[in-house]
């Protein structure tokens, strides 16, 4: 009889830590890495002047964070249009199960374009976008354009490819979803960029020098059409990076 109680003993014992370790499993198999997205919605209410370095250890040094553009029709600022447009990625994001970080949720702040990258860096950022609009001499010029970090760039070339990458993915959302699209352009000269040490595309989501685009780039619809073409390049993209797809069993 004794013997009998200490074997069903050991059996459930035995059955408890099967099933812990089955647990333990699923939970692994389950346990996705959350993907995390940097949102960087360009300058600030106000510009700062003071200048830091354009990189690392870099001598040559640019202003902090400039003031931006303004609409020729609506007069809105653009950092005001940056931001709206970044609050509503953020939610389409998020939605989505994507970890969100935002190097800003207000226009009274000051945070220069290396501590943005920072942000990203700290928060160890699968990629970052970086939203603008443009501006420019021609009424007559419209569309988005998407800056990339150089591939040839002393602090960019690392972080080329993947940024690239994402780049294509959202010139293709874009003009599924019927935007404009000036072209993919690379860079050396951006103190965001030469600081980044994660991927990351400057989406300038059009001209505020265009009186039609202007109005577009200041409604919500707009904004959110866009910000949805954005999520839908972030899920093309994390599919060809992540080849381990959370899916471990150790
Ligand atoms: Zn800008």
């Amino acid at each position: 009889m004794r013997k009998s109680v200490s074997k069903r003993f050991t059996q459930g014992i035995c059955l408890v830590l099967a099933v812990i370790m089955l647990l333990a499993q699923v939970r692994v198999v389950f346990a996705k890495e959350p993907f995390v997205v940097c949102i960087d919605p360009g300058h600030q209410a106000r510009g700062d002047s003071k200048s830091e370095p354009i990189a690392p250890g870099s001598g040559s040094r640019k202003a902090r964070v400039s003031s931006g553009t303004s609409g020729v029709a609506t007069k809105k600022s653009e950092y005001a249009v940056n931001l709206e447009a970044g609050l509503i990625l953020k939610g389409l994001l998020e939605e989505k199960g994507y970890a969100v970080v935002m190097t800003r949720e207000t226009n009274e702040v000051n945070i220069s374009n290396a501590e943005r990258a920072q942000v990203a860096n700290n928060a160890k950022a699968n990629m970052t976008i970086r939203l603008h609009c443009d501006s420019i001499g021609n009424s007559g010029k419209s569309g988005a354009v998407l800056l990339v970090p150089s591939k040839t760039g002393k602090y960019t070339a690392g972080i080329h490819p993947a940024s690239k990458a994402y780049a294509e993915h959202l010139k293709t959302a874009l003009q599924d979803a019927g935007v404009k699209v000036n072209g993919i352009f690379e860079r050396s000269d951006m103190t965001g960029f030469n600081w980044s040490r994660v991927p990351v595309v400057i989406f300038e989501m059009g001209f505020m020098s265009n009186w039609n685009e202007d109005r577009m780039l200041a409604d919500k619809a707009y904004q959110t059409k866009l910000m949805k073409a954005v999520v839908t390049a972030i899920e093309a993209y994390e599919k060809t990076t992540s080849s381990d797809t959370g899916v471990t069993t150790q």
